[in-house]
């Protein structure tokens, strides 16, 4: 179990579709109908919720997948450059109905190339896949964690958030557009009430990302890596 950041996740928070408490880390799922625990994504090419669980096990899948496909686009690409190559010489040294040979070099080169396209477009993606989940791993974070950060990042961007008391709030569109800076919401949107401080706002506006620490992330890759499995 994963103590609660009290930026994503907060304590005595009651999942509203499934009505279950929600431990820290987790997220529901509208297609499994419940919430998952270290949720990453519900996979639909597996039809099943990704999470540690089942993380090791879905990274094997990826990396197989990746080897497998860059092999087959690789030497299927060969074989069509080298086919290519040598069948005029081939042709030229043969004593075979020429007709038949060029017929069949052709529907040979045709398989190959739709081979060679299929894998290599599916290789594109699967590359895609490989390099997000190794992004996510280095930023110690779930698929579903790093579209939260990307919200809370934007927000510091417009700079809406302010940390007070050593705790995060949002200030609200119209108290920021009309001067006041006196009402904000907390960062947990379960919260649902309005707060307003007496002091003077501008030294508690967090500026920049850095100032907001990820504490899932244990620092290097490795060890992130060793999370993601439960190893
Ligand atoms: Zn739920
Ligand atoms: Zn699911």
């Amino acid at each position: 179990m994963y103590q609660y950041d009290h930026i994503l996740y907060h304590p005595n928070t009651i999942c509203r579709t499934c009505q279950s408490p929600k431990p820290a880390r987790s997220k529901h799922c509208s297609i499994c109908q419940e919430c998952i625990p270290t949720l990453d994504h519900h996979c639909i090419w597996i039809n099943a919720c990704v999470s540690q669980s089942n993380l090791i096990y879905f990274d094997s899948l990826l990396l197989v997948n990746f080897v497998s496909l860059f092999y087959v686009s690789v030497r299927s690409g060969l074989l069509i450059k080298s086919l290519n190559q040598n069948f005029v010489t081939f042709l030229k040294y043969s004593s075979s109905d020429k007709t038949a040979l060029i017929s069949n070099f052709k529907t040979v080169r045709k398989n190959l190339l739709t081979l060679f396209l299929l894998a290599f477009c599916f290789l594109l993606v699967m590359t895609w896949f490989v390099y997000t989940q190794i992004n996510l791993i280095m930023d110690g974070m779930s698929s579903n964690e790093s579209d939260k950060w990307f919200a809370i990042h934007s927000l510091i961007y417009d700079h809406f958030i302010y940390k007070i008391d050593n705790k995060y709030y949002v200030i609200t569109e119209d108290s920021k557009n009309d001067g006041t800076f006196n009402k904000f919401n907390s960062i947990n949107f379960y919260d649902g009430k309005t707060y307003s401080f007496n002091q003077s706002m501008e030294n508690y506006l967090v500026e920049s990302p850095e100032q907001i620490v990820n504490i899932y992330d244990k620092g290097s890759f490795i060890d992130n890596l060793k999370e993601r499995w439960c190893l």
